[in-house]
């Protein structure tokens, strides 16, 4: 009797289970036909959306729900100071554009950008409406300067081809069916009951979150440690505080850690440097942040930098010209005189001076030739303390996450479990500052929406 009344109770629970899970699949997507195929994104950023918007457009009779945990495309809201760094406008070959990503710069270099590039994201941008500007560095931004616009542009592609996103809602768990379909736990904040849904596709694009990297183990895939990138550096040095502010156009930096012995040509960078109030940032130092990423975070983000303020300037040349000065400028005061060849500020040259020891009131005539050449080596291999990591306001990105090995990039298929796959920085890829970050989400997302709409056509026209 016992036995028997256990037996149904289990079937009772299965039965309310798969009633559940009936209702759930109904709720998720209410356009769903018995014939009908889903796709499941996880991840409502720029890589879900335009994935999700890619897939719809290939195959309109596909249902397409994206389950966003919290606000969609909110990234992309605060993304580039609130102006959104679309993409990188200067980079036309995909060899030079692929060297921006620390972490896939070799990958990157093939099918990934040929079949969806900068060219070809700004080029859809502008076909929905959207003005889009290149700034000199090569940033591209909406003419707005909003990233509203990237946003409304995306929300109404959404709404127009009729992908469902379903907001505050995370999805917590993935298996695999005999069937071969994807059972997903999706977890509503309002409810203590999860949902389940069954999906014929599944693209995670949950970008750096941990719950994503779960999934993706869950389904048999390897992560790489996440660690932060884009950051600037923390120097402590009280006199360089007080230069806060003064930027610099162009300097050569080399970064020197205790736990990298080899030669990282990747470590040396140069371009412009900014002195903030507590250290040192700029496009010179984000790269070097992202280029040392692993290495930084394995030294304790301590270490060394080494800069040249001067490098269009060979350290022969630069004493001389010091030589010279001190001759011409004899009964002038060192701090009201610095020498014009080095274009540097007077706040930058007093700190010199005083990094030399040397009072700014003394004459030329005064300082002496072992003085000079000190400067002069200073000017060209300053050494700074870095001891911790800043924050950039205006972008930030983790690398680490699926390697790439793990994908197939002409389609961003997984190569461990089919009909799975993958965009945006979920993958072991990030960029440097300067819209690369963004770029890897639109060429993710779109080849893997177009790959699913495809597949999904296939199928929808063989079932015919
Ligand atoms: C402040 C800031 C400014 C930036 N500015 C720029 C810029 O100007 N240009 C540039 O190129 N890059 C910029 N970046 C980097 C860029 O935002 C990211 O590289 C990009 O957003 C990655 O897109 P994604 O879709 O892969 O991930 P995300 O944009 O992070 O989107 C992932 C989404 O998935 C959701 N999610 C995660 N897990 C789950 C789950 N289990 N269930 C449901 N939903 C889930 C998250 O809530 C999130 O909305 C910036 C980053 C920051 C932080």
């Amino acid at each position: 009797m016992m036995r028997q009344w256990q037996v149904l109770q289990a079937c009772f629970r299965l039965c309310n289970m798969l009633w559940a899970r009936r209702c759930t699949t109904l709720a998720i997507s209410p356009a769903t036909k018995s014939k009908e195929e889903l796709l499941v994104v996880v991840g409502g950023g720029a890589a879900g959306v335009y994935g999700a918007i890619h897939a719809k457009t290939v195959a309109p009779h596909l249902s397409v729900v994206v389950i966003e945990k919290g606000k969609p495309l909110s990234k992309v809201k605060v993304s580039g100071g609130g102006r959104c760094n679309v993409t990188n406008g200067h980079c036309v070959d995909n060899m030079i554009l692929a060297e921006n990503y620390p972490r896939g710069h070799k990958e990157l270099r093939g099918s990934f950008f040929n079949t969806h590039g900068p060219v070809d994201t700004m080029s859809w941008f502008v076909s929905q409406g959207v003005e889009l500007k290149v700034e000199d560095d090569g940033r591209v931004f909406p003419v707005s300067n909003s990233s509203s616009s990237i946003i409304d542009c995306l929300m109404s592609e959404v709404k127009e081809r009729g992908v469902s996103v379903q907001t505050r809602k995370t999805v917590t768990a993935v298996s695999i069916l005999s069937s071969g379909k994807f059972l997903l736990e999706v977890q509503q904040h309002t409810s203590v009951h999860a949902e389940h849904v069954e999906a014929d596709y599944l693209l995670i694009a949950s970008g750096s979150s941990r719950q994503g990297y779960t999934l993706a183990s869950q389904l048999g895939h390897s992560v790489v440690d996440p660690v932060p990138s884009l950051f600037t550096f923390k120097i402590e040095d009280l006199r360089l505080r007080e230069l806060s502010g003064v930027t610099f156009p162009k300097v050569k930096v080399r970064l020197k850690l205790d736990s990298v012995q080899r030669n990282i040509p990747q470590l040396t960078q140069v371009g412009p440097m900014l002195v903030t109030h507590w250290g040192l940032s700029g496009p010179v130092v984000l790269r070097l942040s992202a280029w040392g990423a692993r290495f930084l975070f394995s030294s304790g983000y301590k270490g060394k930098l080494f800069v040249d303020f001067i490098p269009d300037l060979h350290v022969e040349s630069l004493k001389s010209v010091l030589s010279h000065h001190k001759l011409q400028y004899a009964k002038q005061k060192v701090l009201n005189s610095c020498p014009p060849e080095f274009g540097i500020t007077k706040r930058f040259w007093s700190y010199v001076l005083e990094r030399q020891g040397l009072s700014g009131d003394i004459l030329w005539a005064s300082i002496s030739n072992s003085s000079l050449m000190s400067i002069g080596s200073l000017l060209k291999d300053c050494v700074f303390e870095v001891t911790g990591k800043g924050q950039f306001k205006d972008e930030f990105v983790t690398a680490g996450g699926v390697p790439l090995s793990e994908i197939m990039l002409n389609t961003m298929e997984s190569k461990i479990c089919s009909r799975l796959f993958f965009a945006g920085e979920i993958l072991n890829v990030d960029g440097v500052t300067g819209g690369f970050n963004f770029q890897n989400a639109w060429s993710g997302g779109f080849i893997a929406g177009t790959t699913i709409g495809g597949l999904a056509l296939g199928s929808y026209l063989g079932s015919k």
